[in-house]
């Protein structure tokens, strides 16, 4: 490769963006910026903007990206910053983007991450919840563009490590007998149930292992992480629920397995650091360095696997069940969520009141069909509209 790569980091001044940013400026040689977004964070947009001097930033409304703009024009930079899903969608497929860093949270980035996958680009996928609401049409349309995706979930990127590079041929066809799916159980994995009434979003928040945003930390938490994760998997692998198998394994430095049907299992291993699926997505087939430290396995010293146990960990019975229903159920699982755990960060609901709120909104809502985008956009409002009709018969 010659030309320095344009990338195209969607949800910069988030976890996986700065991760991101940080691989990109270890290599200047291969990767620059091309353009950066950012939400609510403007002044931390504008930092970033100083440091990697994107062709364009994007905001989340007008007014924010004339304040940027003028900023960034006083400080002599050429940046152009749009604002918006349109100003997302637009440099998300801009002819001189190769690659785009799908790494806004939650249903905001599905639109954005289409645009990229519809121009065909190569496509970083931390942005699960995309995947978890459009599958179907999300693979038609990698499909019907050609556009490469890669896994930079650190289970659903090690999987694909583990896997030949023929395994869209279909799991069966190159031997795969199961996926393993590693989870660390989060912080509440050896908190007595009764105690769980009365956690906080701090200490949901506190993840032993990883650092990450709120909003991921408290799925993994609830273990609704895993549960969107086995759905992601679903549609990255071509697989079917059933062959997804979640495996509790508290140090999280085995990010997950395939098991073959001559009985050999593959595992990817490393310390639990962003910056390495970030690194093996951006160069693949290559490998870079990404920064982080090499794993010192005398000072891991053990490996420890446990069951998932669904009655303290609700969430995960949901999503596989929402897994194998289809259509529409997880796109209306993922927006439920994302109501419930927005109650629970702002300390309106408990947090063992999250399942339940998921439960009430799929029990009462009927399952449709998910084939083209709105309907999975009205069954994205639909959930929202009734997660939120419980918050308000439950008076928060
Ligand atoms: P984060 O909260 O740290 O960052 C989220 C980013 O999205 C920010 O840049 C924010 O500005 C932007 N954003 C938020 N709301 C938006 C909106 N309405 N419109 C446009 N932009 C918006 O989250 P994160 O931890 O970086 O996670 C990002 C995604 O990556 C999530 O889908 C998460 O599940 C996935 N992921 C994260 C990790 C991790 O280690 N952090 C690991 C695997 C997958
Ligand atoms: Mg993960």
């Amino acid at each position: 490769m010659s030309a320095v790569q344009q990338i195209c980091v969607l949800g910069a001044t988030g976890s996986i963006g700065l991760s991101t940013l940080d691989v990109i400026a270890r290599h200047p040689e291969r990767y620059q910026a091309f353009a950066l977004s950012g939400f609510s964070r403007i002044a931390e947009l504008k930092v970033l903007c100083l440091r990697h001097r994107p062709a364009f930033a994007v905001t989340a409304d007008e007014a924010s990206a004339r304040v940027l703009q003028e900023a960034l024009q006083a400080a002599g930079l050429q940046t152009r910053v749009l604002s918006g899903e349109a100003g997302l969608c637009e440099v998300a497929g801009h002819p001189e983007v190769d690659a785009v860093m799908a790494a806004i949270v939650g249903a905001a980035g599905l639109q954005p991450t289409l645009a990229a996958v519809r121009a065909g680009k190569k496509v970083l996928l931390a942005n699960k919840e995309a995947l978890v609401m459009s599958g179907d049409l999300f693979i038609q349309a990698v499909r019907q563009s050609g556009a490469t995706l890669l896994p930079i979930d650190s289970e659903h990127n090690a999987i694909f490590q583990c896997l030949p590079g023929d395994y869209a041929r279909g799991l069966g066809a190159v031997g795969v007998r199961r996926i393993l799916l590693t989870a660390s159980g989060g912080p509440f994995r050896e908190t007595p149930l009764a105690e769980l009434e009365r956690v906080t979003p701090e200490q949901a928040c506190a993840h032993p292992n990883w650092s990450m945003g709120r909003k991921i930390s408290v799925d993994s938490a609830s273990m609704m992480n895993k549960g969107l994760e086995l759905i992601e998997a679903c549609w990255l692998f071509d697989a079917r629920p059933a062959q997804v198998e979640v495996v509790v394994h508290p140090q999280s430095v085995i990010h997950s397995l395939v098991d073959y049907v001559d009985g050999s299992v593959l595992a990817q291993l490393g310390n639990p650091d962003m910056r390495t699926p970030i690194a093996n997505a951006l160069a693949w087939p290559q490998r870079i360095d990404s920064g982080v430290a090499p794993l010192d396995l005398f000072a891991v010293a053990r490996l420890d696997f446990q069951r998932p146990d669904e009655a303290r960990f609700p969430c995960l019975r949901l999503a596989r069940q929402a897994a194998e229903a289809g259509g529409d159920v997880p796109a209306m699982l993922n927006a439920a969520n994302e109501v419930a755990v927005a109650a629970f960060l702002e300390r309106r609901i408990r947090f063992s009141e999250i399942a339940g709120i998921i439960e009430d909104v799929l029990q009462r809502l009927p399952a449709g069909a998910a084939e083209e985008l709105p309907d999975v956009l009205a069954a994205d409002a639909r959930a929202r509209e009734c997660a939120h009709g419980w918050l308000s018969r439950h008076g928060r």
